[in-house]
Order: C-alpha cells, then structure tokens, then sequence
C-alpha cells in the first residue's frame, strides 16, 4: 500500500490516537492544533509557583470497562491508582448546611436525615416515605427526580446544581437525565462503577506526548486549521467543533462554557479534589483542589479552581455540547452538509457534537483509525463520521 498523507485537526486525544495509529501503520502524519499546546481539553500543566499538576480546562478522572483502551493508554504512561470520591455542601432537610458524600449513598442518607438505618431500612424510606409516587409517568427531569428520591433529596442534591450547570430549570430538562434510582443504600461512595479506574502519574498531556512520539508524525502548534489545508493531503481527521468546520454559515450549534476562577492557597483547602456546592445561592458549581489528584505527590502549596458554568459565546471555549431539541435540528442540518464534503472524517467531542468520556474518544479513535485502513486497502471511500452525531 502506498503511503499516505494525512492531516488531524486537533491534538487531543481523537488527533493523537488516530494519528498514532496510522503512523505505526507507515503514514505520514501531520498534527495541527490553535493552542499552544498539545493534550485537547485533558490538557495538564505543572504549575510553577506550586509544582501541583493543574487540570486546566476542569478535572480529568481516567475509568473504563475497555481492556483494550486500559492497557493503550498504560502502554504511554504509568497509571496510579485513583477512585474519584465527590463531596457535595448544601442544605439538609432542617435548613442546616452540611458536607454530604455523593453519589447519594447509605452515608449520605443517614446524615442528611439523622438517621441509622441499614440497607433495606433506607431502601425503604426512600422508596415508600420519599419518593413521591403520585407521579405515574415522569416526563421530566424534576419529575423523574422527584419520583425517584422525594423533594428533599431532589433540592439538596440536584435542583441548584443542574440550575447551575445547565441554566436551565429541571422541570425544562427530559426525564431521560436521570436514568435509574441515583441512590446506592451501601457505603460505596466510589463515584464510578468501571473495573479500570486511575490518573496517569505524571498528567495526561505527557501520555499524550508520547502517544504523538513517533517518526512519522509532526506537530504544528499554534496553527488554526482552515479548508483551504486540506488539500494538501490525501484525507483529514478533523476534531474540531463541525460548525467551525463550515465557519457556521448554518449558524452556531449550542454549548455550554466553564470559567475556572483560580486561587491559590498553603495545605489543604478543602480535604478533596471535588467539592460540590448544591445550593444555587452559590454562583459556582464546584471548587477542584488540583493537588488531590494527584495523592502520590506532596505539595505545600495548592491550587484551586471555581467552576461556573454559563451558555458558550462565539469566543468562549465550547465544553459541553447542549443537545436539546433546538441545537438537535441545527445539528441534522450540519449533519447534511458534511455528507457532501470529501477527503475528511469528523471526530471526537467538537466533530460530532458529543460528550464524549475519555475512554470512549480513544475506543472510537481506535476504531476509526482501523475502519479507515481497511477501507482505504479495499480501495473505498472512508465515512465522514466515525460515529453517527445524531
Ligand atoms: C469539564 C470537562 C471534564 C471532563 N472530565 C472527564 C473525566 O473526568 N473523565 C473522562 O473520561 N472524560 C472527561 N471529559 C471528556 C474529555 O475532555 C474528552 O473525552 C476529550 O477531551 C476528547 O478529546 P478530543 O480530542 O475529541 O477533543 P479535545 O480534547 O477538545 O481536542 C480537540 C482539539 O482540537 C483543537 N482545535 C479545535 N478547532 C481547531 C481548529 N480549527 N484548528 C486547529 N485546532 C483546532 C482544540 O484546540 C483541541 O486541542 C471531560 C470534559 C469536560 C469538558
């Protein structure tokens, strides 16, 4: 097979995973990324001042149940243990504000309620005293909420906070958030339930860095894709947001943005990586104390962030896709458009409008970069989207 020119936009994990793959396989690969570094939205930086290991663009918790995608990324860069433990403050059912465990668990219900139960005690009270059960048919989330937990845990723990988060009132938002009973009456407080759970010890823009060490690829930094570069390869994997792809002459798809209002403080400022706010007098969503991520390491000085979240503008940096039925519309129409377009396949979170976890960007990008190969041998167009965004 002949070798082959190929661009990526982006080099986050969707760029240097695919890139990595068709460069093992022989091909040239060029890397281009706006920013002026490399590691997308995982992005981690040393601090100076401190030595702690920043988390830029918000916390980063690597978990899997994909053999395949835990042992790639251990074959980059040694994995320490992590569980992600989230505490939340908020108000208890007397009006007292407390520091609750979460995901709601037999702890946190005991001490929200001044209660002792045991498992099927609490499953008890929560599912015949607390939920309300007049709600036949949940349509939303309030509802869904509302029926599963009751009005105390529902305010406490999810009100304010997707108020927050969303800028959207739970009663706007489709039951579908809110899938199954969020409650566990065990102690478990390990926030996820995947077999493969860690941090990479030295950060996830090292990984990266070395996913991306390889002969056969370049890296442009600082370097806004634009059309026009295309051209000069045989096929470009583009992970930017696919309506700056058109340069939004459908208009803008919708995302929600983060602000990261750093401080910087001696010891420890909060005793954990996340700390929740609940309430939505609290203008922040949650404060992240970087260090804490990383327990291996021992750092006098610490690093925090408040996280606030709010609706994207044209210049902010776009985190979470909204995908409600106004931006889902705009969406299919992007959709079509990029059908027509030739010689490139969107990728990731941005090219396929998409929260994506980690694990699942990699899995896809392993996928498409495979999918690719073959077809290209079989002499067939490749898709333009690894993943089917609608
Ligand atoms: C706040 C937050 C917290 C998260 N926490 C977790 C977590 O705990 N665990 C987990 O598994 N996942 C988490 N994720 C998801 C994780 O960030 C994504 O899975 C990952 O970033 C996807 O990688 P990507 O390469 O597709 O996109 P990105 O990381 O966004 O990379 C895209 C890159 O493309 C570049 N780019 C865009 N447009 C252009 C252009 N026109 N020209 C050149 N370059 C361009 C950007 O600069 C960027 O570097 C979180 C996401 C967010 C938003």
């Amino acid at each position: 097979m002949s070798v082959g020119k190929f661009l990526m936009v982006g080099a986050g994990l969707s760029g240097a995973v695919i890139g990595r793959h068709l460069a093992e396989a022989g091909h040239e690969i060029t890397v281009v990324d706006a920013r002026a570094h490399i590691g997308g939205n995982c992005h981690t930086e040393r601090d100076e001042k401190t030595g702690v290991n920043v988390h830029v663009y918000g916390p980063h918790i690597f978990h899997t149940d994909d053999a395949e995608v835990w042992d790639y990324v251990n074959r980059f860069e040694t994995f320490q243990p992590y569980k992600n433990r989230v505490k939340t403050t908020s108000l208890d059912p007397k009006g007292q504000r407390g520091v609750f465990s979460l995901p709601i668990n037999l702890h946190t219900i005991n001490q929200f309620f001044g209660k002792t139960f045991r498992p099927d005690e609490a499953h008890d009270f929560i599912t015949k005293e607390q939920a309300d059960t007049s709600i036949a048919d949940p349509q939303t989330f309030e509802e869904q909420a509302m029926r599963f937990v009751g009005k105390d845990l529902y305010e406490a723990f999810f009100k304010g906070y997707t108020i927050k988060q969303w800028g959207m009132h739970p009663s706007e938002l489709p039951a579908s958030i809110l899938k199954r009973l969020p409650v566990r009456f065990n102690y478990d407080d390990n926030y996820f339930f995947h077999k493969y759970q860690g941090m990479p010890e030295n950060g996830y823009t090292q990984m990266i860095e070395k996913i991306l060490d390889h002969k056969n690829i370049t890296v442009q930094l600082n370097t806004a894709f634009t059309r026009d570069m295309g051209t000069a390869y045989d096929h470009v994997f583009y992970s930017g947001p696919l309506d700056g792809y058109f340069d939004y002459e459908l208009g803008r798809l919708g995302y929600r943005t983060l602000d990261f209002e750093r401080f910087d403080t001696q010891g420890d400022y909060q005793g954990c990586a996340v700390m929740n706010y609940g309430e939505e007098s609290v203008p922040y969503t949650r404060i992240t104390e970087h260090k804490h991520f990383a327990p291996w390491e021992s750092h006098e000085g610490s690093v925090c962030y408040r996280e606030f979240s709010r609706a994207a503008e044209p210049e902010d940096i776009p985190y979470y896709p909204i995908r409600q039925v106004k931006e889902k519309a705009l969406l299919q129409d992007y959709v079509a458009l990029a059908e027509q377009a030739k010689d490139v396949t969107f990728v990731g979170r941005l090219g396929t409008y998409r929260y994506l976890d980690m694990d699942v960007t990699i899995r896809e990008a392993l996928d498409t970069a495979r999918s690719y190969l073959d077809l290209r041998t079989a002499g067939q167009p490749a898709p333009v989207f690894a993943a089917d965004p609608v």
